[in-house]
């Protein structure tokens, strides 16, 4: 899902953020993906031994399942939190049965291996954690029965995916969602991601920094990995999950956050040019965390600056992951970094 910037010199190395933001800042030079500490078939070893064969059906086909879970490093704290680990897990084993990929292991135990995967590197910086539950055999042959699965957790360190304090500018794409009688965009599918990798390359080699996709009948659905939020009226609004939306951890906690603090929200179809006359519009989810929209198809969104609900709900989102909230930990799980 998520590929940090990358330069040249940066090539085969995770980056921390460029820049320390208000959102936290990242201040650990850059490590060797190859020395990091992954989880593999059963066991804990250095990245540079977790190797698969290329006849990997996975591989081959796209036949695997991921997550994407973010932990942040509170400085004042000296801890690592890991954000929604558990509900990525139980996402996953949801992700499995979709695609035939079971037994997996109890969600209690993934819990446990990511979090041991985190600690294993002692991270004094933000982490982001891929599960990825994989068909392992070396076949040729595209199904989804009779193949047998692994499971591998990486952990690098990682900044912002995009803006989350100017504000970023959409083009909807000409790219549709994948439907869901196509390839269930409700399960984190690898292969499905090709589906978003052409929405995101669009926007971004036509000057944007998102896509805005649209289901197959024309609604607005997500961005290219977030969920999308606009604000009309005072009243927060987001697609409902049968318009071939990722059901989004982030989704969920945004309802959460804007009830707490008193703002309305709905669930239901948005339309395309609602969001061109929708007072704020904005993105969300492990990857983005909270991105207000400034710009959608060069219409300016209301003001055409951050708005004002978007801008306390991001707030409220980064104090939590962070674990500044004592009213938001039971979101936080805590990784010892010993
Ligand atoms: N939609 C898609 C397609 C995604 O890849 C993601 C990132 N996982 C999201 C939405 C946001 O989901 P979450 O908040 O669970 O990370």
């Amino acid at each position: 899902m998520l590929t940090q910037k990358t330069d040249a010199k940066t090539q085969g190395r995770a980056v921390p953020a460029e820049e320390p933001s208000a959102t936290g800042s990242l201040s650990a030079p850059p490590r060797e993906l190859d020395s990091l500490i992954c989880y593999f078939e059963g066991g804990f070893v250095p990245m540079r031994d977790a190797k698969v064969s290329i006849m990997t059906h996975a591989f081959m086909y796209g036949t695997a399942v991921f997550e994407g879970i973010r932990a942040y490093w509170n400085a004042e704290q000296e801890q690592l939190f890991g954000l929604f680990v558990r509900e990525h897990m139980e996402r996953i084993t949801r992700s499995c049965r979709i695609m035939l990929m079971e037994p997996i292991p109890p969600v209690d135990e993934l819990v446990g291996l990511a979090l041991e995967t985190a600690r294993r590197n002692t991270f004094r910086e933000d982490v982001y954690i891929r599960p990825q539950v994989y068909k392992s055999d070396r076949a040729i042959g595209v199904r989804l029965h009779h193949l047998e699965h692994q499971l591998s957790i990486v952990a690098v360190p990682f900044g912002n995916y995009i803006d989350t304090e100017s504000g970023v500018r959409v083009m909807t794409s000409t790219w549709r969602r994948n439907a869901d009688e196509a390839l269930p965009a409700r399960g984190k599918i690898v292969g499905g991601y090709v589906n978003m990798a052409f929405q995101k390359s669009e926007a971004e080699l036509n000057g944007f920094d998102e896509a805005i996709v649209l289901t197959p009948s024309g609604h607005a659905s997500e961005a290219s990995a977030a969920n999308l939020f606009m604000v009309r009226n005072g009243t927060i609004v987001t697609p409902p999950v049968y318009d071939d939306i990722l059901e989004g951890i982030t989704r969920t906690a945004i309802v959460r956050l804007a009830t707490d603090l008193g703002i309305p929200t709905e669930v239901r179809t948005i339309d395309r040019s609602e969001l061109y006359v929708a007072d704020e519009v904005f993105l969300c989810g492990t990857g983005v965390q909270v991105s207000p929209v400034i710009d959608v198809d060069h219409r300016p969104v209301g003001t055409g600056e951050v708005g004002p609900i978007a801008g306390s709900i991001a707030r409220r989102y980064f104090d939590a992951a962070r674990g500044r909230l004592p009213e938001y930990r039971d979101w936080l799980t805590p990784i010892p970094s010993d």
